[in-house]
């Protein structure tokens, strides 16, 4: 009898928000939750993954500083197998789709990636919902095969207070994995403008309503005005025009944001945009078309030339605010 649900992510923010969906569903299915942690590690990090969640923690504790998806995959298949699991959920992150279709393929078991949501359905069987077709359908999809393999995006789920009364086992695994074929020559940290747009609490973005690259001044300015510690762009604003990197571009290809405020200033609010932000607590649009989709997400909207509604409301924002 399978038994166990493992998850795990080399991303530690987006490895508590699997923590918190791993253990809604190992209630659901009243199964065991584990924390799987690979590579460098230490008691503290260990002992986190139980307050947020897990009934045990897994430390295989390799003595490596990057992570390479052959010999992660390869501990991976060594732990489902140790411990009989019947789901894995992985972090989609570009390491995490890797480790999961490899493992997947090695064990000759399904796999669904970049899952928005995972659920159990009436009869208690797991489901798995991805956006397809450019963001213009959302499937439904479940595994028959076991393990079953599944990646979940960032920011569906929020992570569960941090609960030091929890108790839970840590258990320290030694797997060596074969000396892999492939070499890790170096390793350059990319280069981030301003804060990292995921974990930003307010967000000013702008799209094509912009019609130069110098008026994004005006969007910066508000984003100053209200501590927004990064902006955000819709995609053409980023991958036809250039005028901001891709550390800004929110949307189904780009950055997935979950802030307290997103303002979303000349943007149109197509399917693929709103699938980076929707999650956002409180949207507030600005546009001139009456019938833009933004609208539709939208908790406030301001319907307007966004070059006499923008100024307009910095300056009263700046008169309440003091
Ligand atoms: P537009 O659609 O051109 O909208 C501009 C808006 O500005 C309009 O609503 C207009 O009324 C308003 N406006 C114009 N002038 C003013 C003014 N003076 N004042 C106020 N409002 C004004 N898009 C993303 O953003 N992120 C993604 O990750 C993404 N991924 C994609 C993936 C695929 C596979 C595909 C097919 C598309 C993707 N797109 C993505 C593109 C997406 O479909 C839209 O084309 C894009 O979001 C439109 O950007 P926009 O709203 O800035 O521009």
């Amino acid at each position: 009898m399978r038994n166990m649900i493992v998850v795990y992510s080399d991303d530690k923010k987006l490895m508590l928000e699997l923590l918190a969906k791993g253990r809604e569903l190992a209630d659901g299915l009243n199964k065991t939750l584990v924390g799987l942690s690979i590579g460098k590690s230490t008691s503290e990090r260990e002992q986190d993954l139980i307050y947020y969640g897990a009934d045990q923690v897994v430390s295989t504790g390799e003595d490596q500083d990057y992570v390479k998806a052959e010999e992660y995959s390869e501990i991976l298949i060594k732990i489902i197998n140790e411990l009989s699991a019947e789901i894995v959920i992985i972090g989609n992150t570009k390491n995490g789709k890797e480790i999961a279709a490899r493992t997947a393929g090695d064990m000759d078991t399904g796999c669904i990636t970049d899952c928005s949501k995972l659920y159990l359905n009436e009869n208690n069987e797991m489901m798995a919902e991805r956006i397809v077709y450019g963001g213009n359908a959302v499937a439904v999809q479940s595994l028959t095969s076991s393990p079953k393999i599944y990646t979940m995006i960032p920011r569906v789920t929020d992570a569960l207070p941090k609960d030091e009364q929890r108790k839970g086992e840590i258990i320290k695994k030694e797997v060596t994995p074969a000396v892999s074929p492939s070499k890790i020559i170096k390793v350059q940290e990319k280069k981030v403008e301003g804060a990292n747009i995921e974990d930003a609490k307010i967000i000013i973005a702008c799209g094509r309503g912009v019609k130069k690259k110098e008026d994004i001044s005006l969007i910066k300015e508000l984003a100053d005005f209200l501590h927004g510690e990064t902006i955000g762009c819709s995609r053409p604003i980023s991958a036809d025009l250039n005028w901001l990197s891709e550390d800004h571009w929110v949307g189904l290809s780009g950055h997935k944001v979950k802030p307290h405020i997103y303002v979303a200033v000349g943007i149109s609010g197509q399917i693929q945009h709103l699938a980076g932000m929707r999650g956002s607590d409180v949207i507030v649009a600005f546009n001139k078309d009456p019938e833009a989709p933004i609208f539709k997400a939208a908790d406030y909207g301001v319907v307007g030339d966004l070059y006499q509604a923008l100024p307009l409301f910095i300056q009263k924002i700046k008169q309440k605010m003091g």
